[in-house]
């Protein structure tokens, strides 16, 4: 199983939240929003999608 984080720049308000809490250290900010500039790292353990607090990040699972 993959993984893959995806963030919906229209909803993220660049908070850091996910930034702070992702173990493998995925996400970055750029223009102020987060960006999983090392999405290929996510081990889907969905804390970020879980503690986003706009709702923005969702985690896909890919075979
Ligand atoms: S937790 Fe959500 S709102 Fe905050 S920076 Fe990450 S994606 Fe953006
Ligand atoms: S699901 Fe976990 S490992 Fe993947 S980006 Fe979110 S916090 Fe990081």
């Amino acid at each position: 199983m993959a993984f893959n984080p995806i963030v919906d720049k229209e909803k993220c308000t660049g908070c850091g939240t996910c930034i702070n809490i992702c173990p493998v250290n995925v996400f970055e900010l750029k223009d102020g929003k987060s960006e999983p500039v090392r999405a290929k790292d996510c081990i889907g353990c969905k804390a970020c999608e879980v503690n986003c607090p706009t709702g923005a990040i969702k985690v896909e699972e890919k075979e």
